[in-house]
């Protein structure tokens, strides 16, 4: 087991194989594991069934203040829920996917969502954060700070495989959704993905999920020999 303590940040955009590799650091660290992405779609859900349009930024803000998000972090079970109602496989589908860069760029939700993701952290020994945002605006004092890159066609046929999807339209559609949440989560106002400045940065196009994963785990237990918590 590893000797560390403090947060790891993993941001970046999908298709980089973020989640499976913060999972696999939690699992390897001894950490909690949270995954922000998920409580994002999971508020997303929440503006669906309530029947409101995605783009209306005010009733988008309403219908989520008023949604209780819940959230696992165990890094080998995923358990979210919206008011007592298990949405863990709902998140994954294509409404959430497609609505949730809109969601997410609405200020009171990314408020409101960072005050629960610093709850969820507060107070923990160890813990492993995912998601756009996390070492620039919600943890910025993060132990390490961990940015995941991949060329764009890379990206796109991981996400295909994930899914699936052997049909080459389909996976042309895909690599366009991709592009299309990037270029909506990049240019957003309120916390664009970008890297943080102390971030390290890592691209994955070339490297296997277990590569990807000891790297991340050396930088981490570096932090151990070098005095612990920054
Ligand atoms: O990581 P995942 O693909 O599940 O994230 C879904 C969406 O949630 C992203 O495209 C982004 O719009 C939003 N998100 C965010 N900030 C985070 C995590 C996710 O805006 N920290």
């Amino acid at each position: 087991m590893s000797g560390f303590r403090g947060a790891v940040t993993v941001d970046g955009p999908s298709g980089t194989g973020k989640s499976s590799v913060a999972r696999g650091v939690a699992a390897r660290l001894g950490a909690a594991y949270l995954d922000t992405g998920a409580m994002y779609r999971a508020a997303t859900i929440a503006v669906l069934d309530a029947g409101v349009d995605p783009e209306d930024a005010a009733a988008v803000a309403r219908v989520v203040a008023a949604a209780r998000i819940e959230i696992g972090t165990e890094p080998g079970t995923e358990r979210v829920e919206v008011d007592g109602t298990d949405v863990a496989v709902r998140i994954r589908g294509a409404d959430a996917t497609r609505w949730v860069s809109a969601v997410s760029a609405v200020p009171a939700v990314r408020r409101q969502l960072v005050e629960q993701q610093r709850a969820l952290v507060a107070g923990r020994d160890a813990v492993v954060v995912e998601g756009r945002d996390i070492g620039t605006v919600v943890l910025p004092d993060a132990t390490l700070k961990i940015y995941l890159t991949a060329a764009p066609e890379i990206r796109a046929q991981r996400r295909a495989r994930q899914l699936g999807l052997t049909d080459a339209a389909e996976i042309d559609a895909l690599a366009a959704d991709l592009r299309r949440r990037d270029e909506y989560d990049s240019s957003r106002a309120d916390s664009p993905l970008r890297p943080a400045e102390d971030a390290v940065v890592v691209d994955t196009s070339e490297l296997s999920r277990t590569a990807v994963i000891d790297r991340i785990v050396a930088l981490a237990d570096s932090t151990v020999a070098a005095g612990g918590r920054a």
